[in-house]
């Protein structure tokens, strides 16, 4: 096991996200609602902007509400690593769903990532957007036996897919880290800036037409004959679609929703300015790593290759957010590149992201209400997509099926809106993850 660095957490520790530092946040004017709308949007994140932008494009008039400032979810929040995969892996979609249905979830992930580039370039976002590649780094030899005969199995019935396995000797050329057993390259996904890109979302909306109506909670949505009608922190309005897009911050608005959306937060940390030629080589190509750990890290340079941010689900001591949690983030990345000995912490930040107990995202519209949302951590690609797929439905565009359409939403009889099972689930993914790390030091 190599010795592990200790990071040390600055004086100055800024609890709030890194990429707030630069982004250009937009004073939003005063809404003036109108009386009726052919789509409200409830959440202003990247599911609702793309689908405003989508709905709007499409001739519909549209308003998105935000309870906070738009972003403040997880959408200005997250790592920004564009992810082209789902959690399940092929060989498991294969048993479960048979080939033909197994490929064409799979798929969905990479359109994903397109429509994302297609959406940054044509409405000229700037905000670092780049296919850099991902590592998947395996914690131990039996991970890195599980990763290749997924891919293997993957390539079987794909065909020719964008990923190699990189063996432990080879590793040093993608990730200059003594923890892992190898891992997988994919090279088709990467990285933004993620408050910058949902800037570029706000600026596009407002453009489209789109009334944004920051700091107005939906409270209420009542089913008439023709409409709904929405009850607002300014007052009422009737809306002939409402589309929720509300992720890991949805709340009470429709309870049998939330029964079946698990909020689990997730939390990332960033050191202070290292120099580029270490950064560089530490995490060569400026690339996007995930781990396979249970409680896994996620980590990446900062765009401008001065920084490493990592992030993870904070373990059951460390679940408060604050100066611990820094601390506990710290020591992840001190046991990943054990030379950052001594490095600083300078910013610790957390939000929410949404899973379904299936762990596949959830889509669908019934009647004049639909919803987009349950990415669970890899949620920057196919938000967008989703919430695109989701106002095409409410335009009534067939174009807007998805593979995920039609699959169960199901619910657990012991959860309600209070994820209490989570603390002892922690601990048990703790305890696996100690197991893996003792693996690797037999191997
Ligand atoms: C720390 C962190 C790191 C992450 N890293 C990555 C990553 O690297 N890669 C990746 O792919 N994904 C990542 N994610 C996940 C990704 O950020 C999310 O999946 C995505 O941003 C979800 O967007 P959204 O618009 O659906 O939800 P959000 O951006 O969370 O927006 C939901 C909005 O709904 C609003 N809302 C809720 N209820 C109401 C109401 N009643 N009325 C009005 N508004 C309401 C909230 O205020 C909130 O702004 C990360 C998430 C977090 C928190």
């Amino acid at each position: 096991m190599p010795k592990s660095a200790r990071l040390k957490l600055a004086d100055d520790l800024i609890l709030r996200p890194l990429w707030w530092d630069d982004r250009k946040r937009i004073a939003l004017p005063e809404p003036v609602l109108p009386q009726k709308v052919d789509v409200a949007i409830v959440g202003g994140g990247y599911t609702g902007l793309s689908a405003a932008l989508t709905a709007a494009h499409g001739g519909a008039t549209v308003v998105v509400f935000d309870a906070e400032d738009p972003g403040d979810g997880a959408s200005s929040r997250n790592g920004g690593m564009v992810g082209d995969r789902l959690k399940p892996s092929f060989p498991t979609l294969e048993k479960t769903f048979g080939t033909e249905r197994a490929k064409a979830l799979m798929a969905e992930p990479t359109n994903a990532v397109d429509y994302l580039e297609r959406l940054i370039i044509d409405l000229g976002i700037e905000c670092d957007f780049g296919r850099m590649g991902r590592y998947y780094p395996a914690a131990n030899p039996a991970h890195f036996r599980a990763l290749e005969a997924a891919l293997q199995a993957e390539q079987a019935a794909r065909g020719d897919i964008d990923a190699t396995m990189v063996s432990r000797d080879e590793q040093a050329q993608f990730l200059a880290s003594p923890l892992y057993a190898g891992g997988r390259l994919q090279t088709r996904t990467g990285g933004l800036h993620p408050a910058r890109f949902h800037d570029g979302l706000i600026d596009a909306a407002r453009n489209a037409g789109v009334v944004i109506a920051s700091r107005t909670a939906v409270l209420g949505l009542e089913e008439e004959d023709d409409f709904i009608r929405l009850d607002t922190g300014l007052g009422y309005l009737n809306a002939g679609r409402v589309l929720i897009c509300t992720n890991g911050y949805t709340g009470d608005l429709q309870p049998d929703l939330q029964r079946r959306v698990i909020p689990v937060t997730s939390a990332i940390a960033a050191t202070e300015e290292l120099d580029p030629a270490l950064v560089e080589r530490l995490i060569p190509g400026g690339r996007m790593i995930t781990d396979s750990f249970n409680l896994l890290n996620y980590y990446r340079p900062s765009p401008d290759g001065r920084r490493i941010l990592l992030g993870t689900r904070p373990g059951l001591f460390a679940a408060r957010p604050g100066p611990r949690l820094a601390q506990y983030i710290g020591n992840r990345i001190g046991q990943i590149f054990p030379e950052l000995d001594g490095t600083s912490i300078t910013h610790c930040w957390w939000g929410k992201v949404a899973f379904s107990v299936d762990d596949f995202p959830k889509i669908g519209l019934q009647d004049r209400i639909g919803h987009a949302l349950c990415y669970g951590g890899s949620g920057v690609a196919m938000s967008v997509w989703l919430g695109h797929k989701l106002a095409q439905k409410a335009l009534g565009d067939l174009a807007g099926r998805t593979a995920f359409d039609d699959m169960p939403f199901p619910g657990r009889f012991y959860y309600r809106s209070w994820p209490w099972f989570l603390g002892p689930a922690m601990a048990w993914y703790e305890a696996k993850d100690r197991l893996a790390g003792r693996y690797r030091r037999a191997a």
